[in-house]
């Protein structure tokens, strides 16, 4: 029986390429599919629904049932769908912290390693390897698919929580909500809320300079990790006084994840997710951790190309002036965070994006759906003729036609 084992992941390893096209098809489809249901039974499907709740508006916040799926929703909630009330349309492309352009690109610097962490990437690096190995020859489906749920989850708790949320307050949530992204957000394992939400503010108030923590001026490999490897800049902690944290210290969820972390986010990035294959479909030990290492790994590297290929690559329909770019490609991969020339400009806007229906922006769909439950609400959103004007005054001229067509 030695021999059929061996003949079958034989097979499994030839067919590796097929796989990974497959799951990364299977992964674009299952983004395109949940996107496409909710706009199509949600609240994004806004324009549709708008022309039977002209006379149906009810601003109040009572609690009524509803017949989406007999689903007892916030009357206002569901009402202000129909016609945009939910979403705020901001008055000025102003950010709440101003762009600080005073710094310079990048001084010389002798950056100071941080060699036990280089040590855990090294580790956690090449453990993703054997998982992904793992997981095309000895590893149940389950397991599999456990860990694709895994990306799913964490991507969530960073870009609908420590990203648009946290970080640039550009909707509300109920306090259940915010725990839940917290939850999330501790399965990704990039340290506490705040300091991801410290460093991010400065990344935009200081985007590209010495300020910035992961400047991009500094390189690629930097931007993409490099950063995390060594010392941070002096500017970097000169400046983080300069950052207003106060919404983030009066918030007891934050305080209760930065408090707790030392246990939290290890039990919710590694104990647990080895532990619930083991116990729930009996999968081996090395083959729990090491997938839920790849799954940790690679949803990391994705946020990082952020970072990284956005500040690089791409095209510049808002401001061709700064690093920071748009590309189709970005968006997919991290549930639709790649339009990053529209983000740096308008930070404060909850789709993240210009066209915020756009299938490839899975996480406006997923805040979208939240307020259609009335766990999210006040979504920020930058009127189109402030984006249009802005465009022609900065922007390469790419895009505008589709910014014409598309409906707000
Ligand atoms: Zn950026
Ligand atoms: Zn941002």
């Amino acid at each position: 029986m030695r021999w059929m084992k061996r003949v079958r992941r034989r097979i499994r390893i030839k067919l590796f390429p097929y796989v990974a096209l497959g799951a990364i098809n299977s992964h674009f489809a299952m983004e395109s599919m949940m996107a496409s249901s909710i706009w199509y039974f949600g609240p994004a499907n806004a324009h549709a629904l708008a022309a039977y709740s002209e006379q149906d508006v009810d601003n109040t916040s009572t609690i009524s049932s509803n017949d989406y799926f007999g689903i007892p929703i916030r009357r206002s909630t569901s009402i202000a769908w129909h016609n945009s009330i939910m979403t705020t349309q901001m008055e000025t492309a102003e950010t709440d912290d101003p762009i600080d352009t005073t710094l310079t690109k990048a001084t010389p610097w002798k950056p100071q390693i941080k060699y036990h962490y280089v040590f855990f990437q090294l580790y956690f690096h090449v453990a993703a390897i054997y998982g992904v190995y793992l997981a095309l020859t000895s590893a149940k489906w389950q397991t599999n698919l456990f860990g694709y749920a895994m990306i799913w989850i964490n991507s969530f708790g960073i870009y609908a929580g420590a990203h648009r949320l946290f970080s640039h307050r550009s909707y509300k949530a109920t306090r259940a909500l915010q725990i839940f992204l917290m939850l999330c957000h501790s399965t990704a394992y990039q340290r506490n809320l705040f300091l991801w939400v410290l460093e991010h503010r400065l990344h935009h108030k200081y985007s590209d300079t010495d300020g910035d923590p992961h400047n991009p001026s500094r390189g690629l490999f930097f931007s993409h990790i490099g950063w995390l490897c060594c010392k941070k800049h002096p500017e970097v902690v000169k400046r983080t006084k300069n950052i207003d944290m106060s919404d983030m210290y009066s918030n007891p969820v934050i305080m209760f994840q930065k408090k707790h972390q030392q246990w939290l986010l290890p039990t919710l990035a590694f104990i647990l997710p080895t532990l619930i294959p083991m116990v729930f479909w009996v999968e081996s030990l090395t083959n729990s951790w090491h997938i839920n290492a790849a799954r940790y790994i690679m949803s990391m590297n994705t946020v990082f190309l952020i970072n990284s290929v956005s500040h690089k690559w791409g095209y510049k329909p808002y401001d061709k002036n700064i690093r920071p770019t748009e590309s189709k490609i970005i968006s997919m991969i991290t549930f639709g965070e790649g339009f990053h020339n529209y983000h740096h400009i308008f930070p404060n806007d909850y789709r993240d994006a210009e066209f915020g229906n756009s299938l490839l922006n899975v996480t406006t769909y997923f805040i979208d759906f939240c307020a259609f439950l009335g766990l999210a609400y006040d979504l920020k959103i930058v009127p189109k003729d402030l984006v249009k004007s802005r465009m022609t005054r900065t922007g390469n001229g790419s895009e505008m036609e589709l910014l014409d067509k598309t409906v707000y």
